[in-house]
């Protein structure tokens, strides 16, 4: 909207007259019908936050001689997971924690790898073990994941750690992703209690955890909640009735449409694709799962694809790092 407002003061020897043109601002409260713009939620302020808060933490456990230690293991040599491997030894290291990062050729034997493993298990200076997947088709995966001990288990795939996020054990792990989420719809003021939240997309790395920890008898949660897949029928008739839609799919760019959302719906954008783009060097950009543009003119809040839920979830496998530090001090 553009105003132009007149202000004029008149005294008995001086007349100010004031003008402000253009004055814009977004209306955000009106007619459900009339569009509004969301509000972002962008994950970078808040793992800054929650960067913070780490610091402090680690810095009581220098205090009593403990220095957090997260060893990353790679097998093989995929780009996208070298990155990654990368981008979390610099984050821990970045945090004054102790970071081990592990390479393996392609050919690396199971057996190998269940005994680094047990080793590292054994390491007083490590307390968080990190395996990157997806690993070699040579090697199953299940019993890799189950090799590390569940208090090291800061990726929290161990059977045991999925069964404490069900029963709502805290004592145990989150998976990175799904608790960045939990965070970031907390601290923008957007708590799920209450709500209907519909998930798309039942992973075990995302959909199906966050589906078990939004819905947990507790003052994080207490969401109803709803997960779709490949196979939900009238897959847009149930988007319509979330108050919070997380989509974590991966299932194209803008694959969630404006008319698949009501009014005043947050929405939380996990999915990361890949979109041809000429002017980009690496001839590709990233887009999330849902229309952006025409979705934010529905919703109450968003967030983006780049810097949305991807900068919370190296932060929250950190807080897992810290906590497994923690917990071994306890003991
Ligand atoms: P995944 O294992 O491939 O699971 C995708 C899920 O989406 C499956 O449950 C699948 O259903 C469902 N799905 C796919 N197409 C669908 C469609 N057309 N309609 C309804 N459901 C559909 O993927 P993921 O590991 O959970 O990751 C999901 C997305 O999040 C990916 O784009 C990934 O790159 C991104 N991601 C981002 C971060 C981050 O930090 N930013 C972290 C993790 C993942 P079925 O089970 O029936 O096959």
């Amino acid at each position: 909207m553009s105003y132009r407002l007149d202000i004029t003061f008149h005294g008995p020897h001086q007349q100010f007259r004031y003008r402000i043109e253009h004055l814009l601002f977004s209306v955000r409260i009106g007619s459900r019908d009339d569009p509004m713009t969301a509000s972002l939620i962008e994950g970078k302020p808040i793992a800054d936050e929650i960067r913070k808060e780490l610091r402090e933490r680690i810095a009581r456990l220098k205090e009593k001689g403990v220095v957090p230690g997260l060893a990353v293991v790679l097998v093989g040599e995929d780009a996208a997971s070298q990155t990654y491997v990368r981008m979390k030894g610099k984050a821990s290291e970045e945090l004054g924690m102790y970071s081990q990062t592990i390479l393996k050729p392609i050919n690396f034997p199971e057996e190998e790898l269940l005994r680094l493993i047990d080793g590292l298990n054994a390491d007083p200076t490590v307390h968080g073990i990190l395996v990157q997947l997806p690993l070699p088709p040579h090697i199953d995966e299940r019993k890799v994941l189950v090799r590390i001990d569940p208090r090291k288990d800061v990726d929290a795939f161990h059977p045991i750690n999925v069964g404490k996020i069900l029963i709502g054990d805290h004592s145990g792990f989150m998976p990175a992703t799904p608790y960045g989420i939990q965070e970031m719809l907390i601290r923008s003021g957007n708590p799920p209690t209450g709500k209907h939240v519909v998930i798309l997309g039942r992973s075990n790395i995302v959909g199906k955890p966050l589906a078990a920890m939004l819905m947990q008898k507790d003052e994080r949660a207490n969401a109803t909640v709803t997960i779709c897949h490949s196979k939900t029928r009238n897959l847009a008739d149930i988007t319509r009735t979330a108050d919070i839609l997380i989509s974590a799919m991966g299932a194209g760019a803008a694959f969630v449409t404006a008319d698949m959302v009501k009014p005043g719906v947050v929405v939380i954008d996990v999915g990361s694709n890949r979109v041809p783009d000429k002017s980009s060097p690496r001839g590709y950009r990233l887009a999330g799962d849902v229309d952006f543009e025409a979705v934010k003119l529905k919703a109450l809040a968003i967030t983006p694809v780049p810097g949305g839920v991807g900068p919370m979830t190296i932060v929250m496998l950190m807080r897992n790092t810290v906590k497994a530090a923690e917990m071994m001090l306890e003991q």
